[in-house]
């Protein structure tokens, strides 16, 4: 579903991705781990140009990102992302934050948006909060409200950078829910983390990251319990 070949971004002289190949299957989870610095959020901002590489090629389905005919906008409603920050609109509901983009970019009516943003909310246990507003909601109900928003595009993959990284630690878990419920539905996902035991249960492979290469990559029990690389190595023994 995604293929990167020789992805290369340099910001002013310093290369942050070099060389990087990467493929995704359809369905697949892939976890991105490493230290600050290494390159993953540049990365997954590639994906969908947020941010555009120095070289390289990214294809979706077979269509290169660039290409003209889809267009950024098309890109980004095909491979929807989520952030630390989750960035909702304070005066509008939550359903208004969700439906917004579907009725605009989408075209839907009112009630099909609704239905579905409804739906969504169901599936991570927030259907009660849809006429509340963001500040009325803790950090991880605002964080659920976030995916089910960038769920409304219907995107084929979901970026999600860091989307734990933000919250009090009791309300990890239920976003970590919501993400478990988004993979067992067959959702194409890459996910930047640092919750190493969530990486561990959820992705299908883990790439690690090291100075804008990814050095090591493989199925997470084989490359948390016996990691080879001297550098994914010591990445996971400072976390102990
Ligand atoms: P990670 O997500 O792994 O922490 P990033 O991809 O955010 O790493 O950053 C990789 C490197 O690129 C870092 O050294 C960072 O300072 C640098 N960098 C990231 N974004 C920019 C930018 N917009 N301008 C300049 N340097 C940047
Ligand atoms: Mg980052």
């Amino acid at each position: 579903m995604i293929e990167i070949r020789a992805l290369t971004k340099y910001f002013g002289s310093s290369l942050v991705l070099d060389r990087v190949d990467l493929d995704v299957a359809r369905h697949e989870v892939v976890c991105l781990i490493g230290a600050s610095g290494s390159g993953k959020s540049t990365l997954l901002r590639c994906i969908n140009r947020l941010i555009e590489p120095d070289w390289g090629e990214i294809r979706i389905d077979g269509r290169t990102v660039t290409d003209p005919g889809w267009g950024r906008t098309g890109l980004q409603q095909r491979v929807g992302i989520v952030f630390q920050s989750y960035n909702l609109f304070p005066h509008m509901r939550v359903i208004d934050n969700i439906t917004l983009a579907p009725r605009k970019v989408l075209r839907q009516s009112r009630a099909q948006a609704e239905e579905q943003a409804l739906e969504t909310l169901a599936l991570f246990g927030m259907e009660r909060f849809a006429r509340a507003y963001p500040e009325q909601l803790s950090g991880g109900q605002q964080q659920r409200v976030a995916l089910a928003r960038a769920l409304a595009g219907q995107p084929e993959v979901l970026l999600l950078d860091e989307v734990t990284a933000a919250l009090d630690p009791e309300l990890v878990g239920e976003v970590m829910e919501a993400i478990r419920s988004l993979k067992a539905r067959g959702l194409t996902m890459v996910i930047v983390t640092h919750e190493m035991g969530f990486a561990r249960d959820l992705a299908d492979r883990v790439c690690f990251l090291d100075g804008g290469r990814i050095v090591e990559e493989a199925a997470p029990a084989q490359l948390f319990n016996a990691p080879e690389h001297p550098r994914t190595r010591q990445f996971l023994e400072r976390l102990l």
